[in-house]
């Protein structure tokens, strides 16, 4: 690599940005040729800075500028510092503005409320699954991918919501080997949305898993509760367990049989129980018996994200990008 462009990805790493979401950027037109052109230099520097949400005079002076500056809700705050924390908020904010470019025909969901919404997806499908959940959003006009990219070197992102005026979209972080939870988590941040809890901040980060994470606030309570009226039909489900001493395979067998007349998806029933009951071992391996063997949901989720976007209009610079953070490009 050259020394100007070396120069450029040590002032980026110092700003906190991972390698993987350096590479991401880096425009695939990119030539030891256009190196030695001042002008080609440039034009790369305006490139990453568009991509990552950087200032392109940080680029050529001291210090790298993040554009959206600490204006994130965080939530479950800990470790995380200013500058990560607007690492992560302007990674979030510029791929979230590509996606809702490419999101045609918004239906605002105002006035829906929980049960609302999962009347809705029980029309055409016997659960709120996964499955159901994306195909509401994408119907809405709210996109939704599963990030395989990570801006900090910490895979410190659990998920997020990005709003670009009355616009919105969601970017899940964690991976999971079975949709349930992947399904909580998505009904967990379309909570936030409907509940208006991104009325004044331009993103809502949920760095834990808002599941199990133990210093929650109002708005986690609310988020969790309309996650849970959306996917079972109750902000708390009573599940009986009998005597409490359940196992993996009895646990799966049970939910099984009674998701049909919950109308609650297996999987996510057995997280209900782990929910109540603090079991999460046991329903998080109860999920092996009911689905079979792991699979990518990361994939069934950007699989479809990549068939709805209408990639035309997000453009061809971030198009490159985007498929790189989705993990699609071929
Ligand atoms: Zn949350």
């Amino acid at each position: 690599m050259d020394l100007e462009s070396s120069k450029l990805r040590r002032r980026l790493r110092e700003a906190g940005l991972s390698d993987q979401v350096i590479d991401a950027a880096w425009p695939s037109w990119w030539s030891d040729d256009l190196a030695a052109d001042p002008s080609g230099q440039a034009e790369l520097r305006f490139a990453l800075a568009r991509k990552l949400g950087v200032s392109p005079r940080g680029l050529i002076g001291e210090r790298v500028e993040f554009i959206w500056n600490d204006e994130a809700r965080f939530k479950h705050l800990s470790t995380e510092d200013a500058a990560q924390r607007a690492a992560l908020t302007s990674f979030g904010v510029t791929i979230g503005r590509s996606l809702i470019r490419g999101t045609p025909s918004p239906t605002p969901l105002d006035g829906f409320d929980a049960h609302l919404i999962r009347n809705a997806v029980l029309a055409n499908q016997n659960y709120v699954d996964l499955g159901g959940l994306l195909a509401l959003c994408w119907g809405v006009g709210i996109p939704v991918i599963h990030l395989r990219v990570f801006p900090l070197d910490t895979k410190s992102m659990h998920a997020m919501v990005v709003r670009v005026e009355d616009r919105y979209a969601i970017l899940l972080g964690r991976d999971a080997g079975y949709p349930a939870p992947v399904a909580f988590t998505l009904a967990h941040e379309l909570g936030h949305l409907v509940l208006g809890h991104l009325r004044d901040t331009p993103a809502l980060v949920d760095l834990k898993d808002p599941a199990t994470a133990p210093d929650r606030d109002d708005q986690e309570v609310e988020a969790d509760e309309f996650a849970l009226s959306l996917l079972t039909g109750r902000p708390d489900p009573e599940i009986a367990t009998g005597n409490g001493s359940f196992n993996a395979p009895s646990l799966a067998n049970a939910v099984t049989k009674a998701a049909p007349r919950y109308r609650i998806e297996p999987g996510t029933l057995a997280l209900c129980v782990a929910h109540r009951t603090g079991a999460w071992s046991r329903a998080m391996a109860a999920l092996k018996f009911i689905y079979g063997e792991p699979k990518q949901v990361w994939r069934e989720v950007n699989d479809i994200a990549a068939e709805q976007i209408d990639w035309e209009q997000v453009g061809s610079e971030s198009g490159d990008y985007l498929q790189n953070v989705m993990g699609t490009r071929a």
